[in-house]
């Protein structure tokens, strides 16, 4: 049981948001904090054992990709490994002035991907289905001599659903253009590996795996060819210049290490909770619809519609029982801008208005489930009377 969660009795179904810390991981960030000062590229001994401990977390990570240890390279979060993967792409070939994305990505992309329309780069936005699913038809289409690159998410981070990206990648390879995809909620949450997938870059983040914050990392297929991110000292290779982040390497290291070991026991567990959660609800709340994809979804992540009402209130109400849930990203859920990726799969900005993610993660227990499924019915009857919804109309 993570200590914070104890103390505060606290039910936490926003894993997409971030996980807790898992203890173990907790405990070798302690240790290392306490034992390991050295600068990584000193050549003395307490230099070289930090060295050491970053290759073995490199190791780590590349492991649970399916990769090499030489195509990782740590950055400061997914968001930074998304922004590298399309500036750093774009610069290594000058004379191509296009990317394209997806309508439904994450804001680390879709926000550098504006940035750079701003810098006269054509951005083609991939459209979605009503599932979530990318247009394919539309992808080839985009393509021209001038693509520099064809960056697709794997798992929508509020909805769920996985984009067919070996597909997007065998329509790039018969144009000669390398694919990223920002892989930040599917690491962990289904199995994958960057040979099967077929990718060139993949973006991932510390803590969406029990790991710590601030820390990510780019997978970068060797032999292809990018520009460095920032320049410096010659960390990362030369490719990511600066002292290296070395506590939350080594505690990324560490939680991808305990998720080769128990990621797939963890996420049959949760496909079970997650699914318990959805019957429950359907059960229980009348006029509910999940979104995104019934099968191509990561299964810890359920997106629901309560027309009538504004998640926002749910979320609320929910928080006061210590039930801890969001409305979409995390990092735009203080705005009061409908999401653009509920508006995108061709939802009514009402109904968007209406949704609530849960997202369930490896110290989720029975208990929770069932305790949601006791509060959260209670709590939609009383809004829906209080907006004079009537479910039956
Ligand atoms: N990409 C996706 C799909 C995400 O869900 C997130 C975080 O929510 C990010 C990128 C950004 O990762 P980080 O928080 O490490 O910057």
């Amino acid at each position: 049981m993570i200590e914070a969660l104890k103390k505060e009795r606290l039910i936490y179904l926003d894993n997409n948001a971030t996980t807790p810390l898992d203890p173990q991981v907790a405990d070798k960030m302690c240790w290392f904090l306490k034992e390991h000062f050295g600068n990584p590229s000193s050549v003395y001994p307490i230099g070289r054992a930090v060295r050491e401990m970053i290759s073995q977390a490199r190791e780590n990570v590349a492991k649970a990709l399916g990769a090499q240890r030489s195509e990782i390279f740590f950055t400061a979060s997914g968001t930074e490994a998304d922004n590298w993967a399309l500036r750093g792409v774009l610069d290594s070939q000058p004379d191509k002035r296009e990317i394209i994305t997806s309508t439904i990505e994450h804001p680390a992309v879709l926000n550098q991907a504006k940035y750079l329309e701003k810098k006269g780069i054509k951005v083609s936005y991939v459209p979605v289905d009503s599932l979530g699913i990318i247009d394919l038809e539309f992808l080839r289409a985009a393509i021209t001599p001038q693509t520099a690159l064809i960056s697709i998410m794997h798992a929508n981070n509020e909805i769920g659903t996985v984009q067919p990206i070996e597909t997007v990648v065998s329509i790039a390879r018969d144009h000669g253009v390398p694919v990223h995809s920002d892989a930040v909620q599917s690491f962990g949450k289904m199995d994958f590996d960057v040979q099967k997938l077929g990718v060139d870059f993949l973006s991932v983040s510390g803590h969406k795996i029990y790991g710590p914050k601030g820390v990510g990392a780019l997978y970068i297929r060797k032999g292809i060819d990018i520009c460095p991110f920032i320049y410096g000292g010659g960390q990362e290779r030369g490719f990511r210049a600066g002292t290296e982040n070395t506590i939350g390497i080594v505690g990324f290291g560490e939680a991808a290490g305990i998720l080769m070991q128990r990621g797939k026991k963890d996420r049959e567990r949760i496909e079970k909770l997650a699914g318990s959660l959805r019957k429950g609800i359907e059960e229980k709340i009348p006029k509910v619809k999940f979104n995104g994809h019934p099968e191509k979804r990561v299964k810890n992540t359920l997106n629901a519609a309560f027309p009538g009402l504004e998640g926002e209130a749910i979320l609320l109400a929910l928080a006061t029982k210590g039930i801890s849930v969001s409305t979409g990203s995390a990092c735009s859920s203080e705005s009061e801008e409908v999401s653009p990726v509920l508006l995108a799969i061709g939802l009514r900005p009402e109904i968007a208005r209406s949704c609530l993610r849960m997202s369930l993660g490896r110290f989720n227990t029975e208990e929770d489930i069932q305790e949601v499924i006791r509060e959260l019915p209670g709590i939609i009857a009383k809004l829906r009377q209080i907006s004079a919804f009537d479910p039956d109309a």
